[in-house]
């Protein structure tokens, strides 16, 4: 038995691996276990007594319903709960739950958007085990991880391709390890999500329409002070802040989500939490039950966490790091070995990831795509939206000299071997700090910085995984077509042209900086500014043969996503059109009309008086002036957002969202802001930046 707090509570409300053998039947346990290790087919007997068993568990914890917990195109999770209840003929009943519940379910999904493929296909989604990412208790519910399918078994959801992409990756990258001597029984993806996200008091929430309808601040001057002390960051936690951490902690402990970091970040009322890495899919269920968590023990503090990639300008915005790594049983294969051996497999993988992000550079940045991402990408907060690849200052040399073949150039501590350098004693120190690469090498992982807060994970990493796969096909026609020649020589070629090919997506300077955005351009790399710009990747001929040919994604399925996501940007950009409108009509302007009709009252009194009144003339002249620019900008962004919202096809709806309606916000937003820095605090309708962002 435990003795600490956190050994006694970790994966009290999972139904993890030692549940298992504990209770089921020692064979169905191995077969089991098969299924899950190795993707053996499952069969039914499997599945009714694992269904038995997890019933059995959950009843225990106090489990009364159970759900089929997935994740439709919206990216966040969904779920139906349906209870164990089944009435007996004599009116008793009895808690059950059969194989077949547990391996299929079919909610009624037709809301869910599917970007047409469902109208297309005329069929209905049914959700389908993932016994890769165990079950678990979560409010009274047992939660089983589904993927999400059409009848016809096109993917409705983010996470079947990731699966796909997973087993796609794993089996090229066997091919690549195979030629090296290896041939581990798993390869597997490891990823890392570090979560940034704000806290700010509930009742000021509560008084903000845009908070409430669109997870950010869509007014608001800026504050007497921001995150220019820089005090912030990593400063010490205060105990309103500590208390949520703590619990938020002991609840994803008993979920077996490993929380491990947290810290507050640059912004004010801005914090993180890491977890510890965890195979590819599992780390982005854990990803969403943590945001999930984090949105409800907030409400247990009189907190609300915000998690849109922008809840407040002036100040940084909030990202997602996808670290990313790729492990073949447990060995990472982007640690170098101890011997040359290792570090030429090594270097074949990072030429290989260099490449992959050059090649699909496009899909990268549209993996990441959102509004509420444009705001962070290119803004001097956030890497920008040009993507490059960051090998650092001790990588960086290496790779040069191979590149040139200057062997002698390097320090003497990279001996070479076989033309292979001496890496990890290089490596090992590697602490490299630059926050403003895209893509970096981090030691041992990539980091992908590019992700927003809110976003799920999953679309970066099919990207990532099915453009590294790509690579270590190429990798393995490459030494085929040169069988003749010694493969270690055969690999070092190919890295060093590898390299050189891919040169110009290597950088380790300032990502934030001007002449970099020059140099992008100089170099051919594209910048795809926004979403509308981003998500044509999508539909590119290529890439649809890219995913076709690893079979991650159908050219139907891309094109849906592409629907989807357009149409996610139009309704989201539309909703906050009509926030501000409702905002400045029924908030903002009756503000300014009392606040100078009073002032009015006042200059005409003092006026009896025979009293000047400089200052309220002063005032209630802007005031006026800005009342009446409010009104008019109202009008204008509303007949401009009238018209995106009537745009059918998608692309022409976003294009509209992009240079018209944004721009019209932007405007109105000025001219509140503008009134804001005019109007007295008590006429003021809603908790400005000052007091949101500073409590205690
Ligand atoms: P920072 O980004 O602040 O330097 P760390 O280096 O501590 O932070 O790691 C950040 C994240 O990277 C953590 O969530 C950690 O678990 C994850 N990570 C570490 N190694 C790997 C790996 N091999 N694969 C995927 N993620 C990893
Ligand atoms: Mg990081």
């Amino acid at each position: 038995m435990a003795h600490d707090k956190v050994t006694a509570e970790w994966g009290e409300l999972l139904f993890t691996d030692a549940d298992m053998r504990e209770r089921l039947p020692k064979p169905t346990y191995k077969e089991l276990r098969e299924v899950i290790d190795d993707g053996a087919p499952l069969d039914l007997h499997i599945a009714n007594e694992v269904a038995h068993a997890m019933k059995e568990w959950a009843l225990e914890k106090g489990a009364t319903h159970f759900t089929h917990w997935f994740q439709p195109l919206t990216g966040i999770t969904s779920e139906k709960h349906d209870s164990f209840l089944t009435p007996n003929d004599d009116g008793s009943i009895l808690m059950a739950f059969s194989g077949k519940e547990l391996v299929r379910g079919e909610p009624d999904a037709s809301s869910f958007p599917s970007g047409g493929l469902r109208a297309t296909f005329e069929a209905r989604g049914y959700t389908v085990w993932d016994p890769v990412s165990p079950a678990f208790i979560k409010d009274e519910v047992l939660c089983i991880p589904t993927a999400f399918i059409s009848y016809t078994g096109e993917a409705l959801d983010k996470k079947t391709p990731l699966l796909r992409s997973q087993n796609a990756l794993e089996i090229q990258a066997k091919r690549v390890l195979a030629l090296f001597g290896r041939e581990p029984r798993r390869v597997i993806t490891t990823i890392g999500p570090e979560q940034e996200y704000f806290l700010i008091r509930e009742e000021d929430y509560k008084a903000r329409p845009d908070l409430v309808l669109t997870g950010r601040t869509l007014f608001g001057c800026e504050p007497a002070k921001g995150q220019e002390l820089e005090e912030h960051y990593f400063g010490a936690i205060r105990p309103t802040v500590s208390e949520y951490m703590k619990e938020l902690d002991d609840e994803l402990w008993k979920l077996g989500v490993p929380a491990k970091t947290k810290h507050n970040e640059v912004a004010p009322c801005q914090h993180e939490l890491a977890p510890v890495f965890e195979k590819g899919s599992l780390a982005i269920d854990d990803n969403l039950l943590t945001m999930e968590k984090m949105r409800l023990v907030a409400s247990r503090h009189g907190l609300v966490c915000l998690q849109h990639e922008k809840p407040f300008e002036y100040v940084n915005g909030s990202g997602k790091h996808n670290n990313w790594s790729i492990s073949a049983d447990s060995t990472n294969l982007l640690e170098p070995g101890p011997d040359p051996e290792h570090n030429l497999q090594f270097l074949v993988f990072l030429a290989m990831l260099v490449a992959a992000v050059d090649e699909h550079a496009d899909l990268m940045r549209m993996s990441v795509a959102s509004a509420g991402n444009d705001h962070r990408l290119g803004a001097n907060e956030a890497p920008p939206a040009v993507v490059s690849v960051f090998l650092g200052d001790n990588l960086s040399p290496v790779v040069e000299a191979l590149i040139r073949k200057e062997h002698a150039e390097v320090a003497s501590e990279l001996r070479m071997d076989l033309g292979v350098p001496q890496l990890p004693s290089v490596l090992r120190d590697n602490t490299d700090r630059n926050r403003t690469s895209p893509f970096a090498f981090t030691g041992n992982k990539f980091e992908f910085r590019m992700c927003g807060s809110q976003q799920n994970l999953s679309d970066p990493n099919v990207v990532l995984n099915t453009a590294v796969a790509e690579q270590c096909e190429r990798f393995c026609d490459y030494v085929a077509a040169r069988s003749d020649e010694p493969f270690s020589l055969v690999a070092m070629r190919f890295v060093r042209h590898t390299f050189r090919d891919h040169q110009r997506i290597i950088f380790d300077g300032n990502g934030y900086s001007d002449e970099w955005m020059a140099e992008a351009e100089r170099r051919g790399l594209p910048n795809l500014k926004t979403t509308p710009d981003a998500l044509g990747a999508l539909l590119d001929e290529d890439n649809v043969a890219l995913f076709e040919r690893y079979g991650v994604l159908s050219k139907a399925e891309l094109q849906a996503r592409y629907v989807a996501k357009a149409e996610q940007y139009a309704k989201l950009i539309n909703i906050e059109a009509n926030t501000m409108s409702y905002m400045a009509r029924h908030l903002y302007l009756p503000a300014l009309m009392g606040f100078s009709g009073e002032l009015a009252t006042t200059i005409a009194t003092k006026a009896g008086l025979g009293i000047s009144s400089r200052a309220e003339k002063d005032i209630v002249a802007r005031l006026t002036e800005g009342v009446d620019a409010v009104y008019e900008l109202t009008a204008t962004l509303e007949a401009i957002a009238a018209k995106a919202q009537v745009a059918t096809d998608p692309t022409d709806a976003c294009a509209l969202c992009r240079d018209e309606v944004i721009p019209a916000m932007e405007a109105l937003r000025a001219e509140v802001d503008a009134m804001e820095r005019l109007c007295g605090e008590d006429w003021w309708p809603v908790p400005g930046y000052n007091q949101m962002l500073f409590y205690v």
